[in-house]
């Protein structure tokens, strides 16, 4: 899976597809476009479409229009192009979604949001199950990675960071050290972790 340039480029719907990733296919594309003449700048058929200053464009919506569905099927059964791939749209994303929707925020911060939701969703499951539940967040992350690239990891990181300072800062109070209180919950994480580590290197030993 490669990088995406920026979230908008990905159509949501119950699946995204990638039309229009290889140069071939763009180029049957294309030529499928000028097969008629522009009914909006008049190019003629085979060539490209112009703007009023005359410059090369994107094919214009009413020669889109005309041209008719793009027969994608039967350049599949042709072999011009492979297979179509569907994607699945991970869970991460459609949190990513959601999240965006129910604040009206970026990018960057709706999956900041979606990852920690993802988190709480899981609590129980990381109780539990501990790794198994961990391995799930980490691919859902990696998913997410992938699709934002990194530019959108970078933010994604920014904001998630900005989110534990503003929570931290909010339960030290007014009066409190967000950076002690950091250090202590780092600690204890880290504590917590090494006695589960130990008791289960006495319990393998017997
Ligand atoms: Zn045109």
């Amino acid at each position: 899976m490669g990088v995406e340039n920026g979230s908008q480029s990905i159509p949501w719907g119950g699946e995204w597809r990638r039309h229009l990733r290889s140069g071939p296919e763009m180029d049957l594309v294309r030529s499928w476009m000028r097969r008629v003449e522009c009914p909006t700048c008049e190019a003629a058929a085979g060539r490209a479409c112009r703007t009023a200053g005359g410059r090369p464009t994107s094919e214009h919506r009413a020669r889109r229009d005309a041209v008719g569905r793009i027969p994608y099927a039967k350049w599949q059964e042709e072999g011009l192009i492979p297979e179509q791939r569907t994607y699945t749209i991970p869970a991460v994303l459609k949190e990513s979604v959601t999240a965006r929707a129910d604040f009206n925020v970026d990018t960057a911060l709706a999956d900041g949001v979606a990852v920690v939701r993802m988190f709480l969703a899981d609590r129980l499951g990381l109780l539990l199950q501990g790794e198994e539940a961990m391995d799930r967040i980490d691919e859902a992350v990696r998913q997410l990675i992938e699709v934002r690239g990194p530019v959108g990891t970078a933010d994604m990181v920014t904001v998630l960071a900005s989110l534990v300072t503003a929570l931290l800062s909010a339960s030290a109070g007014p009066d409190g050290d967000p950076e002690a209180l950091f250090d202590m919950v780092i600690r204890a994480q880290v504590d917590t972790a090494r006695t589960i580590q130990k008791i289960q290197r006495e319990r393998a030993e017997g």
